[in-house]
């Protein structure tokens, strides 16, 4: 019968490998040691061995590995960011931040035309299928008192209208002011609502609520058009590609640069990234 050692001692993996599985799984294992290294400078064949156990550890852990520096006559290495329990630095190799796991980049995450980087909501075509922003608003020289969202001009649904009418004192929304004017604020207003006052969206859920009665059926197949995908902005790509940016544009924001701004900018950002390189020390 295997009796465990005191905590942080450590076991030869033999005698854990003739234990049967029951009381394997009994006893509590913490790490399993790798690699041990004492050298006094690293030289390139220790550099290889710790290479080798780092790849090790990486693999058998799952992609988490721990550090335990010991300097001479100093104990263990003081704590740092990375110290985690018993003074062991923490290594992982997967790409996160702040909770969120993100995919390593590779060219096919940034092609749309990929199944791997479209974007699932629209496959990649940049639209789908909601209401038309244009058939809803036709004439954008009509501000919302002189009826410019259609839909609320027919007398059953000018309560829509009225009601945001009366509401936009709340948020002090212009309803004189032709749409075209509107800030782009006061335009997301009109369309999301705010201050519990019910935008054009709002609308259309209760539209697609009541839509077993035929003349609600007719009313949305009137304003229904291929819109601006909402999850990637109609950048075409997932998410995951869009989380990656260079000096703070994703691709998409890149590609929509005028050519002139983008060549300048990337002239800058190589020239920027070479001397970084420049500047790392040689074994890296
Ligand atoms: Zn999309």
């Amino acid at each position: 019968m295997y009796t465990p050692k005191n905590p942080g001692a450590l076991d030869p993996i033999e005698e854990l490998q003739e234990m049967a599985d029951k009381e394997l799984k009994a006893i509590k294992i913490s790490h399993i040691l790798v690699d041990r290294i004492v050298v006094k400078e690293f030289d390139e064949d220790d550099l290889h061995r710790l290479a080798d156990s780092v790849s090790t550890a990486f693999y058998e852990g799952e992609g988490d590995i721990y550090l335990q520096i010991i300097k001479e006559n100093q104990g263990v290495e003081k704590k740092s960011q990375l110290t985690t329990h018993n003074s062991l630095l923490h290594f992982n190799n997967r790409l996160e931040l702040d909770g969120m796991q993100f995919e390593e980049p590779q060219p096919n995450l940034f092609s749309f035309n990929n199944p791997f980087g479209a974007c699932p909501t629209c496959e990649g075509f940049s639209q789908v299928l909601g209401v038309d922003a244009d058939l809803v608003i036709p004439d954008r020289r009509l501000s919302v008192y002189e009826g410019a969202v259609a839909p609320w001009k027919a007398e059953k649904m000018d309560w829509w209208r009225q009601n945001f009418i009366k509401g936009a004192k709340k948020f002090d929304f212009p309803v004189h002011k032709p749409i075209a004017d509107l800030t782009n604020r006061q335009y997301k207003q009109l369309w999301e609502g705010c201050e519990g006052v019910y935008g054009i969206n709002d609308f259309f859920k209760d539209v697609e609520s009541q839509l077993y009665k035929v003349q609600y059926r007719v009313m949305l197949s009137r304003y229904r058009g291929r819109t601006e995908c909402p999850d990637c902005n109609g950048y075409r790509l997932r998410k995951e590609a869009l989380y990656v940016k260079i000096n703070g544009k994703n691709i998409g924001e890149l590609s929509s640069m005028p050519v002139k701004d983008l060549q300048g900018g990337l002239k800058n950002w190589i020239n920027i990234s070479a001397s970084m390189i420049k500047t790392l020390p040689k074994e890296y």
